[in-house]
């Protein structure tokens, strides 16, 4: 192989912007419109048909691609969400491994006059929609990656994409397929995933580690119907009441601090002192692009705790409720129960198993007043990245000052893309470049969720560069 075989930025950047703006860009308007979303968020998924329409539509879009002796095929394993898995032969006797997914997140409220999550909306570098950066545009990147290596006619090693449809609902479906697939995946020395977050637009941001999760129901029932709260109250014991008095089992009411120790891991050395870095190198800033409202401030000042805070702590959230009517149509009646959606962030390294059977001994055990109580959950562990590779660490850097004009940096997360636990347990010498699109503001999950396209077409010529550079290593 010509070790000289460099690729030249500025041509990559050009056919970069000319992928983005004749097909990308408008193929992910057309998939922004289509609700696909997760079937934990849509159990008639199958029925509805927005899976497949989007997955046509991805489909179609990569048929049209010049990449010399790409195999493409939808895989359907019964009652499982489809996964799109493809194969590009390459130069090199070894294995890339690119990951994304093209299920959504639901609705959620709160979108902005003028903007909705099925309205694609093209404003400046950003295209508003739900689904655009996580993760739409992970097939789009992918592909072109490869076709930006093919046009300058540089090696690479043989590539494998697969992209699902289950990673929204905890990427239930995945190992099934990754069990069918394992002779074709092979053994991946570099696995790339697209679906990770950045702390700016300015340059090429690498994930090292990632946090796991419980998410999982509580029911505190204890009536078999709602009765006059007049009546009852001071002889009925709320179920809200109970829910609170179950949670604090769990966190500190006052500090959010989570107590069960069995929760905690301690933090790697190496990962202290990226965050104290990164927060020094950010400062107060850190916590300025969340959408706060009136005085509301962060749990604390100090940022080094922040960073930590959200990528080596267990910290719960609960992100939805049954059994509460909304306040319009909310009578005097001491309801008959409350459910609770927990979403408990765990620390890389905690089994999640295990957390959940805890978490579920801890919850549901002598309830007060003996009140019905159940907790139904699911988990997913986190992930903390092997040891950089001298070849990859020069290959971010290099290719991020060449893209973005800065150097690469390095940061852990606090979201969980199950699929890497399930990754770095079965081939622990696989290195991992996981980056992302998910900077500040652009809201995955949340209402006004944006791509920012400049980023994404930047990002991909740094895959196809660290491609390159794993051919030739
Ligand atoms: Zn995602």
């Amino acid at each position: 192989m010509p070790k000289s075989a460099s690729l030249a930025a500025a041509r990559a950047t050009e056919l970069a912007a000319q992928l983005y703006a004749s097909s990308i860009v408008p193929t992910l308007v057309e998939y922004i419109k289509i609700p696909n979303k997760s079937p934990g968020f849509d159990p008639d998924w199958e029925k509805n048909g927005h899976m497949q329409r989007a997955m046509d539509l991805i489909v179609a879009w990569c048929r049209a691609r010049k990449i010399d002796g790409m195999k493409l095929e939808v895989v359907h394993l019964p009652g499982r969400t489809p996964l799109l898995f493809i194969e590009v032969p390459g130069a090199v006797d070894d294995t890339v491994l690119l990951y994304g997914h093209m299920d959504k997140q639901p609705e959620m409220t709160g979108w902005a006059e003028g903007l909705g999550p099925w309205q694609p909306v093209l404003r400046g570098d950003r295209l508003y929609g739900r689904g655009g950066a996580d993760d739409g545009y992970s097939t789009f990147a992918s592909l072109a990656a490869l076709e930006i290596l093919q046009d300058q006619k540089i090696p690479h090693a043989r590539c494998v994409v697969i992209i699902e449809g289950c990673e929204e609902s905890g990427s239930g479906d995945l190992p099934a397929y990754i069990e069918h697939l394992r002779e074709r995946i092979g053994t991946p020395s570099l696995v790339v995933c697209l679906d990770s977050g950045a702390a700016d637009y300015e340059r090429l941001w690498c994930t090292t580690s990632l946090r796991g999760m419980v998410i999982g129901n509580l029911h505190v029932d204890v009536l078999r119907e709602g009765v006059h709260s007049g009546e009852a109250s001071g002889i009925v014991p709320s179920s809200f009441r109970i829910a609170r008095s179950l949670l604090d089992r769990l966190e500190d009411a006052e500090t959010g601090r989570i107590l069960p120790e069995w929760l905690y891991v301690p933090t790697p050395k190496q990962r202290v002192a990226q965050a104290r870095a990164m927060a020094g190198a950010l400062g107060a800033g850190i916590a300025n692009h969340y959408p706060w409202r009136g005085a509301t401030r962060p749990v604390t000042d100090d940022a080094a705790e922040l960073i930590l805070n959200r990528t080596w702590r267990p910290q719960l959230a609960i992100t939805g409720a049954d059994g509460l009517p909304p306040l319009g149509s909310a009578g005097n009646v001491l309801r008959a129960g409350t459910a609770l959606r927990v979403s408990l962030r765990l620390p890389p390294g905690v089994s999640s198993e295990r957390a959940k059977e805890r978490l579920a001994r801890l919850l549901t055990e002598s309830p007060p007043y003996g009140a019905d109580v159940r907790f139904e959950a699911e988990a997913n562990d986190g992930w903390n990245a092997p040891e950089l590779a001298p070849w990859l660490e020069t290959a971010l850097r290099e290719s991020s000052q060449a893209f973005f004009d800065a150097p690469a940096a390095y940061m852990g997360e606090g979201g969980t893309i199950p699929f890497m636990a399930m990754l770095g347990e079965r081939f622990p010498d696989a290195q991992f470049l996981i980056t992302g699109v998910l900077g500040p503001e652009s809201n995955a999950h949340g209402p006004n969720e944006f791509l920012h396209v400049p980023t994404a077409r930047k990002l991909t010529c740094c895959v196809a560069a660290t491609i390159r550079a794993h051919a030739l290593r």
